[in-house]
């Protein structure tokens, strides 16, 4: 019948509805999202006060019926529903499911004797209830963990697959993978790219002379006077083999690439190296190649080239810098 407490049973129902359908999460920010979170702990709030009321008010003024019935079943998977879906958020996932049980409970107990065994259940019902949500409240947080963790190590493993574990530059494999990309944008933006190659010299005796220890602390002397040199935003820095060392960078102009190359030489060859008490002078031979948009050259070409220009450093004299002609 359209009662009022059925109107606005109706009415109030129908705001929380189109409220909860229309509000969306927001996209930036903890503090929004908690905020967003907060208001829809209103609206379920709300939600559960008009379902529990009404029901109340139809047990009061019905006692047994076919709507107590349906109420009664709905009621509970309603607050069932309640403790698992919000579990995560255990203390107010218990209140709202509780909130649905106990107005009704407090009816029957007051006012329709005759329904007590119903009321009997719902008591039973209430640990039952209690305890699921517990569960799945440990159960949630458990995969929400486990998740997290995955996520975790598979980005580790991906900084780990593309990395050299001595100098913390991209290793062999990501260096061949980004020549491929280099030259693919060099060719879509027609701007012109090159590709420095260094051979740290004498390096053998580096490591017999001192300690293979020694010669790793210069690998590592090495990588950080690139950084140091190589400093723009599209240079890349890789190991790509025992110590050599490959850079992809942007050749704005006819000798960028070229002079880059000249400051790390300089630069490696007015550092120095300390190292377990040795101070270790190093130089590097350097070849340089410069790729031009649609040059067609497949990029282990490029690569070769920028080897024979270093192995000509090597052939002149060792810590200079040599270009590829092309
Ligand atoms: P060149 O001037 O002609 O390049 O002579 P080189 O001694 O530098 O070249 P060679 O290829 O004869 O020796 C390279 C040495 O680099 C041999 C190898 O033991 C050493 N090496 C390779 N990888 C590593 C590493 O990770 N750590 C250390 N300490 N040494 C390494
Ligand atoms: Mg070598
Ligand atoms: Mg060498």
């Amino acid at each position: 019948s359209t009662s009022v407490p059925f109107i606005a049973a109706l009415g109030g129902g129908s705001i929380v509805a189109i409220i909860r359908l229309t509000a969306r999460p927001p996209e930036n920010g903890q503090a929004s999202l908690d905020k967003f979170v907060r208001k829809h702990w209103v609206l379920v709030l709300c939600c559960v006060a008009i379902w529990s009321l009404f029901f109340s008010w139809t047990v009061y003024q019905f006692g047994l019926s076919s709507a107590f019935i349906f109420g009664l079943v709905s009621t509970i998977n309603f607050s069932t529903a309640i403790a698992h879906q919000f579990s995560p958020q255990l203390k107010r996932a218990l209140f709202c499911s509780l909130l649905c049980l106990i107005p009704t409970l407090v009816v029957i107990i007051l006012f329709q004797p005759s329904l007590q065994v119903a009321a009997f259940a719902l008591v039973l019902f209430m640990p039952y209830l209690m305890l699921t949500a517990k569960n799945s409240h440990k159960e949630y947080y458990y995969h929400l963990e486990n998740k997290l963790q995955l996520e975790a190590a598979l980005v580790e493993l991906e900084v780990l697959s593309i990395t050299d574990g001595l100098t913390g530059l991209y290793n062999r494999r990501e260096f061949n993978h980004q020549l491929e990309k280099a030259l693919a944008a060099s060719n879509r933006t027609k701007q012109a790219m090159g590709l420095i190659l260094c051979d740290i010299d004498d390096f053998k005796r580096i490591n017999d002379s001192y300690s293979h220890t020694a010669g790793d602390d210069c690998l590592i002397h090495v990588a950080k006077v690139l950084k140091q040199v190589f400093t723009r935003e599209t240079d890349i820095i890789s190991r790509v083999g025992g110590e050599e060392f490959a850079i992809i960078v942007l050749d704005d102009n006819e000798n960028s690439a070229m002079k880059s190359a000249e400051n790390f030489q300089q630069a490696l060859s007015a550092s120095t190296c300390f190292t377990q008490g040795h101070e270790i002078a190093l130089t590097a031979s350097i070849g340089v190649v410069r790729y031009q948009a649609q040059m067609n050259i497949k990029p282990q070409k490029l690569y070769d080239l920028a080897d024979s220009a270093m192995y000509k450093a090597k052939n002149n004299g060792k810590n200079r810098v040599e270009y590829a002609a092309l």
